[in-house]
């Protein structure tokens, strides 16, 4: 399926967005100022080509609400990538908009253009979160949005955020659940980023925002995602893209770090580890096998999972071996007093 396919991503930063979420400025997390033009798209097209891809391609769309776009600035894009279509160098299109500029006639204009993903910002399914963080549409219509797309054949990825003013982990957790009875194909989550130049940034300055911190991401992220994988839908992102402008400023706070996915799957075994010591007598000389791929994650960086563990359990030694369970499993090989 597409989410596995490589994406040439075209940035169109803010462009079609009614208004700004609190949270968001697409200029500083793109790092990109102005909006792709039918020659953007042309030359990063002619870019990919050049270079050798077994994988299926699509052009994606990112960083506004597309379908909310003027609707001849729309087709100009979209028309923009049709040679490529029909050349077979691109196998469809890809793009991200919101829930309340969706319906059948986007929907037949996007199919005509050979559109197949279309991603959805759902970011929450609390009407007061939603309303909090300013994004002037409703739990409804995400649902609404969402059913659409599937019902019209098309692939749905819907994003989703943590750590949103007046969200709860609580919250997230009942968030992940209506997302997950909407059947996506895929989900992308973002863990609140504080940016520069955004209302957020302002409220959190003036200390009515408290900080969802890399810590606060990890721990909720760490539930979310066995949710979602145990349900057969794949978080293909975790965690805003690290650019030159958030690393270099832009982010001032909350949940930016460019390996936070990596972090987020550490923890996932750390609390799979934590689950199968339980009730080890003190003083345990304990090994956990874990998958070959999967030994640093287990380790955690600098060690900081098996430091953890044995602080945990107050044991006398814990170490970490390959063993051949399956990705994300677990065994504790070798126990003693
Ligand atoms: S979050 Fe989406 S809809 Fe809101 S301002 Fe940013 S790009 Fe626009």
């Amino acid at each position: 399926m597409s989410a596995r396919a490589s994406v040439i991503p075209v940035f169109v930063p803010h462009w079609g967005c009614p208004h700004d979420c609190v949270f968001c400025n697409q200029r500083r997390i793109s790092g990109q100022r102005e909006p792709a033009t039918a020659e953007t798209v042309q030359e990063a097209m002619r870019q990919a080509a050049a270079l050798p891809s077994g994988a299926k391609r699509q052009l994606a769309f990112y960083g506004g609400s597309f379908t909310a776009i003027p609707v001849e600035q729309q087709e100009a894009l979209l028309g923009a990538a049709q040679p490529w279509l029909a050349s077979g160098e691109l196998s469809s299109l890809r793009l991200s908009t919101r829930p309340d500029a969706v319906d059948m006639a986007v929907l037949e204009r996007l199919r005509r253009y050979g559109v197949r993903t279309i991603e959805l910002g759902a970011q929450s399914m609390d009407d007061r979160v939603l309303a909090l963080a300013g994004r002037g549409h409703t739990a409804a219509d995400v649902e609404r949005a969402a059913r659409l797309v599937k019902d019209e054949g098309f692939e749905l990825i819907l994003q989703m955020m943590t750590g949103l003013p007046g969200d709860t982990e609580e919250g997230a957790l009942a968030t992940a659940d209506r997302l997950l009875a909407l059947r996506p194909d895929g989900v992308r989550l973002y863990p609140t980023v504080i940016v520069r130049d955004t209302a957020l940034c302002e409220l959190w300055k003036a200390g009515r925002y408290t900080e969802h911190t890399v810590e606060d991401a990890v721990r909720v992220c760490a539930m979310l995602l066995p949710r979602f994988e145990a349900a057969g839908v794949p978080v293909i992102r975790l965690g805003l893209n690290p650019t030159e402008e958030l690393s270099g400023g832009a982010a001032v706070g909350g949940a930016y770090h460019p390996a936070l996915g990596e972090l987020v799957k550490s923890r996932v075994l750390r609390n799979k580890a934590e689950a199968l010591l339980d009730g080890i007598a003190p003083d345990s000389r304990v090994t956990l096998g874990v998958n070959p791929r999967e030994l640093s994650q287990m380790i955690g960086q600098h060690r900081s999972n098996l430091d953890w563990l044995k602080a945990r359990f107050a044991l006398a030694e814990i170490n970490v071996r390959s063993s051949p369970v399956n990705h994300g499993g677990i065994c504790r090989i070798f126990l003693e007093k």
